[in-house]
């Protein structure tokens, strides 16, 4: 999310006049692309994809309608807003025009001041709706992905390991000792940690396709795409070493005199019909593997030591 940064408007119309007339209107306040045909606009709106697209229908070669069935179509573009504009006014063409998709229909010739009006109302449309899917997203005090991403990330990132052959690992993070330090703390103290230790996570997910979600109460999730049980565990014992380094004092924990964490990871062999419930099943033993063990540690399935600051 980055609401500072200007919205992009792509005018797709074979008129230059019509182009040029839109990008100086839109331009101050707008980053403007503009396509002269429809096989443009299908190109740059798939390459840039735009916030809103203002869609000539009667172009050559390829119809605004035909531009908008494309966007549609391609994963990339399905859900962008498009505003026609088109100089066919008969009511049909507008029912036409909305019925497949379109946000919006404006007649030629159009008048500055409505195209400004309902590009802004279209684009702020489109702003809230990312925020929405933002929120929907985030878990709201650790700005982790939520559970509800992470099942939805996970389903996917372990279909697209059985086809692949790559393997796919997965840890389970719990907060040692959490509701003794709640307890002597107090729950604002409580939910400072657990944003420090989510903050150690998230920047431990280093690669584009790595996720840390909070899972649930003092539980977060990791989930390594293409990453095997020897990477992931370095990674799992650097962050759970990171953590200790915070030095969040806890002088309630049966672990250490600091905040810790135990990890539990597992990591999926292609070769093998393991299901994505029977991988996060196989974490989740070995992070009550690692609780009984003394927590502050980390256990994967497979690997013979547990991974303490002794190991
Ligand atoms: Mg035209």
């Amino acid at each position: 999310m980055t609401p500072a940064e200007p919205q992009k408007v792509l005018v797709a119309d074979d008129d230059p006049v019509n182009r040029d007339v839109l990008c100086e209107l839109l331009q101050p306040e707008y980053t403007v692309l503009l396509a002269k045909n429809g096989a443009q606009a299908v190109e740059r709106a798939t390459r840039h994809v735009p916030d809103l697209v203002l869609l000539d229908v009667m172009m050559p070669d390829m119809s605004g309608f035909e531009v908008l069935r494309r966007l549609r179509a391609t994963p990339q573009t399905e859900h962008v807003s498009v505003i026609f504009i088109s100089g066919l006014d008969r009511p049909e063409d507008e029912a036409a025009g909305l019925k497949m998709g379109a946000s919006d229909y404006i007649a030629k010739p159009f008048n500055a001041t409505v195209v400004l009006a309902r590009v802004a109302l279209h684009l702020q449309l489109v702003r809230q709706r990312r925020l929405l899917e933002h929120l929907a997203h985030v878990d709201g005090l650790t700005e982790l992905a939520n559970r509800r991403r992470f099942d939805d990330v996970y389903d996917l990132e372990w279909q697209r390991a059985r086809r692949s052959g790559r393997p796919l690992s997965l840890a389970l993070l719990d907060i040692d000792s959490f509701k003794q330090f709640n307890d002597l703390y107090g729950h604002p103290a409580g939910d400072r940690a657990l944003r420090a230790v989510a903050r150690v996570a998230g920047t431990h997910m280093r690669r584009p396709a790595d996720l840390a979600a909070r899972y649930g109460g003092e539980e977060l999730v990791l989930l390594m795409p293409e990453t095997d049980a020897v990477q992931a565990l370095q990674i799992a014992q650097a962050l759970r070493q990171a953590v200790a380094e915070l030095m969040i004092a806890h002088a309630g924990s049966a672990a250490a005199s600091c905040i810790t964490v135990s990890i539990g990871g597992a990591s999926l062999d292609p070769a093998q019909a393991e299901s994505s419930a029977a991988l996060f099943e196989a974490a989740d033993v070995q992070l009550y593997r690692a609780k009984q063990g003394g927590r502050n540690r980390v256990m994967w399935r497979g690997a013979q030591e547990a991974l303490t600051d002794a190991g």
